[in-house]
């Protein structure tokens, strides 16, 4: 599935947010990245590091937690990762519980089939998960 700034603007209009400069780079930026972001790769990125402090983009992003347009990834405040929420697009992840490194996995999501057969044992629609699995990483061990 294909996705642009301006169908995740919609999103997030839909959701009650302010459509500002500040969002439309946020967005345009961690779409273009292939990869989970922290706060400071956000802040510091040459889109985004004129355009408003680390502060706003912290603010953003929470806003976007809120509508369920970002998801949060990592242990804890030093080494969160955010990335967009995407129909279509799913990935899960590996932790450095030590380092707070973060990787994709690489393999075929598992999880689908027994999303499946919750969704038809409970009713539920619309199903989804986020994984992540935390370990030590080979650097740290
Ligand atoms: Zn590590
Ligand atoms: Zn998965």
């Amino acid at each position: 599935m294909q996705h642009s700034t301006e169908s995740i603007i919609q999103r997030c209009r839909d959701a009650g947010l302010r459509r500002t400069k500040a969002l439309e780079l946020l967005l345009e930026t961690m779409l273009e990245s292939h990869s989970p972001m922290t706060l400071a790769d956000l802040a510091e990125h040459p889109n985004l590091a004129e355009q408003c402090d680390r502060a706003t983009v912290f603010r953003l992003l929470q806003r976007l937690m809120d509508k369920a347009i970002v998801r949060r990834l990592g242990l804890h405040e030093r080494a969160a990762y955010f990335t967009l929420l995407l129909e279509g697009r799913h990935q899960d992840f590996l932790i450095c519980s030590d380092c707070g490194k973060i990787e994709a996995i690489d393999a075929p999501c598992p999880v689908h089939k027994l999303e499946k057969e919750l969704a038809t044992k409970t009713g539920f629609t619309k199903l989804y998960h986020e994984l992540e699995f935390f370990g030590i990483c080979p650097k740290c061990s």
